[in-house]
C-alpha cells in the first residue's frame, strides 16, 4: 500500500515522515500521472492559496477529484482542508469541492492565531494533542459531514475541527507535527476497508 502525500507547498515532509513511523510507504505527488501509483492521498498545511494554485497549473485539481469521488481515501490537514472544501468565508480561491462545507481561514483571531488544545475525538480512548496554526474551522457543513472533534471559541461557540464525510477526513489543526500518529492510521484504515 502507498499513501501520496501532495508536495506542491507546506509540510509534506512531516506526513511523509508519520507514514514512515506507522510503516507505509508515501511518496511525494506533483504530477497527475503519479496518482495512479496511490492508495490515499494526504494534503498537508501550509498556504491553500498557494497550495490551489499551483495544483491548478499542474492540472491536478480534476484528477484528484475524479479519484476521490471514486473512493480513495484522503486526509487534509489545515490548509489540506481548505483545499478540500466547497467553499471559504472570504471568497474564491481554487479548492477540489470534495468535502461538504465552508471554511472560515485564519478563524481563530490574531492574538490566539496558534494555540494548542487536547481534542476529545469521537472513538478514540485517548485526547488527541492538536497544534493549530492561523487555523480554519469549519462554518458551514452538509449533512454526510460527521464532526469527530470541535473546539470552542472565546465567546463559547464550538466549531468543527475534525471531520469525516465517507473516506474524507479533514482537520484545522496538524497532526504531522505531534508524535500522533493515530490520524494517520485512520486514514490506512480507510484504505483496508475499501
Ligand atoms: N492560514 C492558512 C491558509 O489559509 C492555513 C495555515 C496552515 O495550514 N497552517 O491556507
Amino acid at each position: 500500500m502507498t499513501v501520496g502525500v501532495l508536495a506542491l507547498q507546506g509540510d509534506f515532509r512531516e506526513h511523509l515522515a508519520m507514514l514512515r513511523k506507522i510503516g507505509v510507504d508515501g511518496v511525494e505527488v506533483r504530477d497527475p500521472g503519479q496518482l495512479a501509483g496511490i492508495d490515499a492521498l494526504v494534503i498537508p498545511g501550509g498556504e491553500s492559496t498557494t497550495i490551489g494554485r499551483l495544483a491548478s497549473i499542474y492540472g491536478l485539481i480534476e484528477p484528484i477529484r475524479s479519484r476521490c469521488l471514486a473512493g480513495m481515501p484522503v486526509l487534509g490537514t489545515c490548509a489540506g482542508m481548505i483545499f478540500l472544501a466547497s467553499s471559504t468565508a472570504e471568497g474564491d480561491q481554487p479548492q477540489l469541492g470534495l468535502l461538504d462545507a465552508c471554511v472560515r481561514r485564519n478563524a481563530f483571531g490574531r492574538q490566539v492565531a496558534s494555540f494548542e488544545a487536547d481534542l476529545d475525538v469521537v472513538g478514540l480512548d485517548a485526547q488527541m494533542h492538536a497544534v493549530f496554526i492561523r487555523a480554519p474551522w469549519m462554518e458551514k457543513i452538509g449533512a454526510d459531514v460527521e464532526v469527530l472533534a470541535s473546539v470552542m471559541d472565546d465567546r463559547g461557540v464550538s466549531h468543527p475541527v475534525l471531520v469525516q464525510q465517507g473516506r474524507i477526513l479533514a482537520t484545522s489543526f496538524h497532526p504531522e507535527l505531534t508524535a500522533d500518529t493515530r490520524l494517520h492510521e485512520m486514514l490506512v484504515a480507510l484504505i483496508e476497508q475499501a
